[in-house]
């Protein structure tokens, strides 16, 4: 099986054992986690319990007693015949991240930091939060026995607050954007010695993302779709996925000559990956982002470049999608597979038909789209483009009257 990791620096490449740190002692750069991969066996893995922690081999966890599991993972991945007829597409799946234990696939990501907190013994744990993040880990932190400090911009949705709070977390509502919500969380995190899951345990953070790779690769039988369509806020989801693919690949877990295409979705009003795609490559912070969806409203996105990178190295693409757009797109995947998103998911499918319209995604080709959060986190954005059923009376021939 699978043995020794070490940090590793995605820049200069100088190698550490797997502390508390995350960022290069010589150049700065971020730190990923890397695995001694040895042959892992399919079968192994398939007969395992039904969540993320199936691939622990591929996980920064060493000791499974530190494991903090509240059941995320294994989402259902769907044949969307009625939404790939209406796009055009004969090989569309969505992987349905909206129905994780927080509603989010923040599950994944914040599940791996708290788990490496614990066993790192840490006293605390917290996080910088556009919304789903701060659920997901409040959720993990109540589960370890941690307490939670979130850091979150104060317009998000109310019901991510209300969830946050009834985990028990601290919850400082930042009058700013996330970017200064990340500012003040990262330096109580470094001072406090708090664990802030996508700031200084962002290494491990990144680990669990990448499971919805995993996840995917398993169950289209152990292939790589030809295309992704994901939605980009920092862009550590979109960077985490192209890991784990390339991870799967050396474990022997799927055929070494698999080509994925990732594209990146992002909003009108918070593009900055998009905006670097079409210009020059340099990421320009979006000082003040302005969307509906939330969960992606980061102006300074830290793996931006990184994204921008991967799109080079697979050949994929980045395109954007306005208010209105993304509320038709909620509406659309709704009506056709009966799955309910909130705006980020609506910004991958308004991106995915775009792709599809233009021909950058062809219609034979295999597509899994992402639909990362659930739309019972976001009614009042959705609600501004539906009609509020009338009252009326038990009256059975009143009501008679009215169904068609
Ligand atoms: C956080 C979030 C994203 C973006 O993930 P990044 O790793 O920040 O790019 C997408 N969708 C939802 C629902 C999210 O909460
Ligand atoms: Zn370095």
């Amino acid at each position: 099986m699978t043995g020794v990791e070490s940090l590793v620096c995605r820049e200069c490449g100088r190698h550490y054992t797997m502390t508390f740190r995350y960022v290069c002692e010589e150049c700065f750069g971020p730190l990923d986690v890397a695995y001694e991969i040895s042959a892992v066996s399919r079968d192994a893995i398939s007969a395992r319990e039904h969540t993320y922690w199936r691939y622990s081999e591929l996980l920064p966890v060493t000791n499974r007693s530190n494991i903090v599991s509240i059941g995320a993972g294994m989402t259902p991945l769907l044949r969307a015949e009625r939404l790939g007829e209406r796009l055009g597409l004969r090989n569309l799946y969505i992987k349905n991240d909206s129905v994780n234990p927080t509603y989010s696939f923040k599950d994944r990501p914040a599940g791996v930091a708290v788990s490496k907190a614990r066993e790192l013994g840490l006293k605390a744990v917290g996080c910088a939060s556009t919304g789903n993040l701060a659920s997901a880990t409040a959720a993990h932190a109540a589960r370890g026995g941690l307490p939670c400090h979130i850091f979150a911009p104060s317009d998000i949705e109310m019901a991510k607050i209300v969830q946050a709070l009834s985990y028990g977390a601290n919850y400082v509502a930042v009058d700013g954007t996330y970017d200064d919500a990340n500012t003040i969380a990262a330096q109580i995190g470094d001072s406090r010695r708090i664990g802030i899951v996508n700031i200084n345990l962002r290494s491990y953070y990144v680990e669990g993302s990448k499971t919805l790779a995993f996840e995917v690769a398993e169950q289209l039988g152990w292939q790589a779709p030809d295309h992704l369509v994901i939605p980009v806020g920092s862009g550590a989801m979109l960077n985490a996925i192209c890991k784990g693919f390339e991870e799967l690949e050396r474990a022997s877990l799927i055929d070494d000559h698999a080509v994925i295409h990732p594209h990146a979705a992002q909003p009108q009003g918070c593009s900055p990956v998009v905006d670097a795609y079409r210009g020059d490559g340099r990421v320009v912070p979006v000082a003040r982002p302005d969307t509906i969806a939330k969960s992606l409203a980061i102006g300074d996105p830290g793996d931006g470049r990184y994204v921008l990178k991967r799109l080079e190295q697979y050949g994929g693409h980045a395109q954007m999608c306005t208010n209105s757009e993304i509320l038709d797109a909620i509406q659309l995947l709704a009506r056709t597979e009966g799955i309910f998103t909130e705006p980020a998911g609506g910004v991958a499918v308004a991106v995915l038909k775009k792709m599809a319209e233009d021909g950058t995604i062809p219609r034979d080709e295999t597509v899994v789209c992402y639909i990362t959060g659930n739309g019972l986190k976001a009614i009042d954005s959705i609600m501004s483009v539906l009609t509020k059923p009338e009252t009326m009376r038990p009256n059975v021939a009143e009501i008679a009257a009215v169904i068609k």
